[in-house]
């Protein structure tokens, strides 16, 4: 019999868990809400259990061929000389993780999701109405389709979150951090380095990003935002780093500039439960704290585990669905934890914080070894 699925966003998890699940004889549909490729190419890690599911899927080399090469964060003082250092890579040697740019990894991702799904994009699911049998689904565009399932892929602002279990302001939390980062040409001396530059509750940082570089901009703060005001994220920025040291001037002029900026609050997502009837939630849309929470190995390594568990209870998905829960919960806790630490790092609340944060990394004896957290590589 056929079984059909559809996942709600293309990106890193949706493409990931489209090309499991028609592996194991599933009809897949993708609904992605943007007209192409994701322009954000932050770079993002795919380390641990993802390196394998990546090497399955056969996408391992040409990823190691999109790496941006970075190995080290040098925290930086306003005139530039260095700080303290931290290693980024933990085993370059054995190639047991690499960074690459977002879009890079969704558009290998999706082309292998492509050769055996069907891809809507430029739409997004307006309506779900479950029954017994199946889910009907309406679209802003295309017209309704039933299907079996329903996967909701569709990241920290989810439609399918809001539609089939509620209003996003139930499941997130400010974590009283903002991100903005543009891409834009830096002052880069070094391909392999990220510099980043503090002052009390804000990080500018330049990173390489493999010869397309760009500013990242991570500061502390409390204001009530609207993900969909884009112009209130340029403020934000604007009047956070007015006249901050290093290259504070110059970043503030390509942020301001440049038309592909992204900013967003830091954000801690955590569903009580990821699964409603036939809807199940994957990746950020599930549980993330964005940013710091190893988000993109883990939205592989849980599509991987969703597909397994489907392909395992082809017949019932309440089964399916409760196996993938129990096994991927396990694994994001102990990253979730992590993020407190890696924001305390990174972000300093105070001057004396910085001095501190500085003063502990070069006393460790192996100080080139420690191993800088998400975001800042
Ligand atoms: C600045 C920044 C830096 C980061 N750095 C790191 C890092 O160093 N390491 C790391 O591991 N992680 C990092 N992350 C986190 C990582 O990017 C996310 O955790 C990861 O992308 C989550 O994957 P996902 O597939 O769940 O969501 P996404 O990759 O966000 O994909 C969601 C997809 O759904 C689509 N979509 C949204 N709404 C709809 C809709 N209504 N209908 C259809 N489609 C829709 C979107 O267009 C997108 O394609 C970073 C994030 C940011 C913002």
């Amino acid at each position: 019999m056929d079984r059909s699925v559809l996942l709600s966003g293309g990106g890193i998890a949706g493409s990931t868990a489209a090309y499991w699940l028609a592996k194991s004889g599933w009809s897949v549909t993708i609904v992605e809400r943007a007209a192409d490729t994701p322009s954000s190419g932050n770079p993002v890690d795919v380390r641990a259990g993802a390196v394998a599911v990546a090497r399955q899927m056969g996408i391992w080399s040409r990823l190691e061929e999109a790496a941006t090469g970075v190995e080290r964060l040098v925290f930086v003082g306003a005139d530039g000389r260095p700080q303290a250092t931290i290693r980024t890579r933990q085993r370059v040697d054995r190639h047991e993780e690499v960074e690459v740019a977002r879009n890079e990894l969704v558009a290998l991702l999706l082309e292998k999701a492509q050769e055996t799904s069907l891809i809507i994009r430029d739409d997004s699911i307006t309506a779900l109405h479950q029954d017994g049998g199946g889910i009907d689904v309406e679209f802003q565009r295309t017209p309704s389709r039933r299907f079996d399932l329903v996967v909701g892929a569709d990241g920290l602002h989810s439609t399918v979150r809001r539609l089939a279990f509620g209003p996003e302001k139930r499941f997130s939390r400010p974590f009283g951090m903002f991100v903005g980062t543009v891409r834009a040409p830096a002052p880069i001396e070094d391909a392999r380095t990220v510099l980043l530059y503090n002052e009390p509750g804000t990080s500018l940082t330049i990173h390489p990003a493999g010869g397309k570089p760009g500013f990242a901009f991570i500061f502390r703060g409390q204001h009530d935002f609207d993900y969909r005001d884009a112009d209130q994220g340029r403020r934000l920025v604007e009047s956070t780093y007015a006249g901050g040291g290093w290259f504070t001037t110059l970043a503030l002029e390509k942020w301001g500039a440049s038309d592909d900026r992204y900013f967003d609050a830091v954000t801690r997502v955590d569903v009580p439960q990821w699964t409603a009837g036939r809807v199940v939630l994957l990746g950020d849309a599930a549980s993330c704290i964005s940013l710091f929470g190893d988000g993109s190995s883990s939205a592989i390594v849980g599509a991987k585990t969703l597909a397994d568990a489907i392909a395992a209870h082809p017949d019932d998905h309440t089964a399916a669905f409760a196996g993938y829960e129990h096994t991927h919960r396990k694994h994001i806790r102990p990253l979730q934890r992590r993020a407190g630490i890696a924001s305390r790092l990174l972000v300093p609340k105070t001057r004396s914080g910085i001095t501190m944060r500085n003063a502990v990394l070069n006393a460790l004896p192996f100080r080139n070894e420690r191993r800088a957290p998400d975001s800042q590589r």
